[in-house]
C-alpha cells in the first residue's frame, strides 16, 4: 500500500543519522527504568522548540497521552470539554472516556471557527477544557488568531491549543502563553517525522503542569524515546527539511487535485489535504484496489459529506495517488 492515511512524515532519516542512533541504543541501560522526568530530552526540546522563558514542559507517550491526562485533571461530576465539530477525533473519545461530557460546535461552512456560537457554549456551559487544533485536523486550516484569542479570555478554565502540524503552519501560540495564564499549548514530534518513538509535549505555566504532572504515570516516556528524541533534536534542521520539502509537495498535489474534474481541494497549512468528491466511498474503495490508502470522512460529519484527506507523501507517493485517482474516476 502507498500510505497517506496517517499524517506521517513519509521521509526516513538520513542513513548517518540512523546508524548513529543504532549506536546510541546499543549502549541504553535497557535494564534501568528511564529518567522519570527526561531532564536531557527536557533541555533539546526547550531550545528546539524555542519554549518562552519561565515556561515549563510536560511529556507524554504521544499527544493523545497529554490529552487523557487532561481529560482525567478535568474530570468531576458535571464537567464539560468544549471543542469544534469537525477536529480531531481523539478530544471527545479521550474526554468521554474519562467521564467529561464533550460538547463539540459546528464550524462555519467554510471551516472557519463560529466565534459567536463559541462564546455562547463558553457562557452556557463554562467547560473546564477547550481544545482547539491550530491547524485543525481534518480541515487543514489555521483558524484566525484573533478569534481563538477572544475565546481564550473568555474560558473559565484551561485552553489547549494543540499545534500537531505546526512545522507545515509556522504560526504559533507559544509567544502568548506568557499573556494568557489559562492558556496550554501542546506538540508533538509524530507529524515531524518520529511517530513511532511517540512524544508530545504540553507547554504552559508550571502552577498548571505541577498539577497535570500528578496524573502522570512515572515513566511514561521510556529510555529509548528519551534517547532517540534528544539525538535527532540535536539534528533539527534534517527534520525541517523534510517539512519543508513536504509543504512544496503540498503545494503541488493541491494545484494537481484542483485540477480534476468533480473535486473541491481545500488549502491546507498541514501536512494533508482536504478534498469534496462525488461518490467518495467508491472513490475510496478504488484507490484502496489500487494499492493507495487514505482516510474517508463521508458520515463522520455534516460539514465533510464526500470529503476524503490525503496525507502528502513523496512526490513519487503523491503520484501514484493522482495516477490512482483518475484511473478510479475514469474505472
Ligand atoms: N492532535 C491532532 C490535531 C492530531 O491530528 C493528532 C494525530 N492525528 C494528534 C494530536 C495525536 O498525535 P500523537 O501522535 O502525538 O498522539
Amino acid at each position: 500500500m502507498v500510505k497517506l492515511d496517517a499524517m506521517e512524515n513519509p521521509y526516513r532519516l538520513p542513513e548517518a543519522l540512523r546508524a548513529r542512533l543504532a549506536r546510541l541504543v546499543q549502549d541504553a541501560p535497557l535494564n534501568r527504568y528511564p529518567d522519570p522526568v527526561a531532564a536531557a530530552l527536557k533541555a533539546r526540546l526547550r531550545q528546539a522548540l524555542e519554549v518562552p522563558a519561565g515556561m515549563e514542559l510536560l511529556l507524554g507517550n504521544g499527544s493523545d497521552e497529554l490529552i487523557q491526562m487532561l481529560a482525567l485533571a478535568a474530570a468531576r461530576p458535571d464537567a464539560v470539554a468544549l471543542g469544534v465539530e469537525p477536529s480531531f477525533t481523539m478530544f471527545r473519545t479521550i474526554a468521554t472516556c474519562a467521564g467529561v461530557r464533550y460538547v463539540g460546535v459546528d464550524l462555519r461552512e467554510d471551516f472557519a471557527l463560529d466565534v459567536e456560537r463559541m462564546l455562547a457554549a463558553v457562557v452556557r456551559h463554562r467547560p473546564a477544557l477547550i481544545f482547539i487544533a491550530y491547524p485543525n485536523n481534518p480541515t487543514g486550516n489555521l483558524f484566525d488568531a484573533g478569534l481563538i484569542t477572544r475565546l481564550i479570555e473568555a474560558a473559565p478554565g484551561l485552553v489547549v491549543v494543540d499545534e500537531a502540524y505546526h512545522s507545515f503552519a509556522g504560526e504559533s501560540f507559544l509567544a502568548r502563553l506568557a499573556r494568557h495564564s489559562n492558556l496550554l499549548v501542546m506538540r508533538t514530534l509524530s507529524k515531524l517525522g518520529l511517530a513511532g518513538i511517540r512524544l508530545g509535549v504540553l507547554v504552559g505555566g508550571g502552577a498548571w503542569l505541577t498539577q497535570l504532572d500528578k496524573l502522570r504515570l512515572p515513566y511514561n516516556v521510556n529510555t529509548l524515546t528519551q534517547i532517540v528524541a534528544a539525538e535527532v533534536l540535536q539534528h533539527a534542521e534534517v527534520l525541517t527539511e523534510q517539512a519543508a520539502a513536504i509543504k512544496l509537495e503540498r503545494g503541488r498535489l493541491l494545484r494537481e487535485l484542483q485540477r480534476v474534474p468533480g473535486v473541491t481541494a481545500y488549502p491546507s497549512d498541514a501536512n494533508f489535504i482536504l478534498f469534496r468528491i462525488g461518490h467518495a466511498e467508491r472513490v475510496f474503495d478504488g484507490l484502496k484496489q489500487r494499492g493507495v490508502l487514505i482516510k474517508s470522512l463521508h458520515g463522520s460529519h455534516r460539514l465533510l459529506a464526500d470529503c476524503l484527506r490525503v496525507t502528502v507523501g513523496t512526490p513519487d507517493e503523491n503520484d501514484a495517488f493522482l495516477t490512482a485517482l483518475t484511473q478510479t474516476l475514469n474505472a
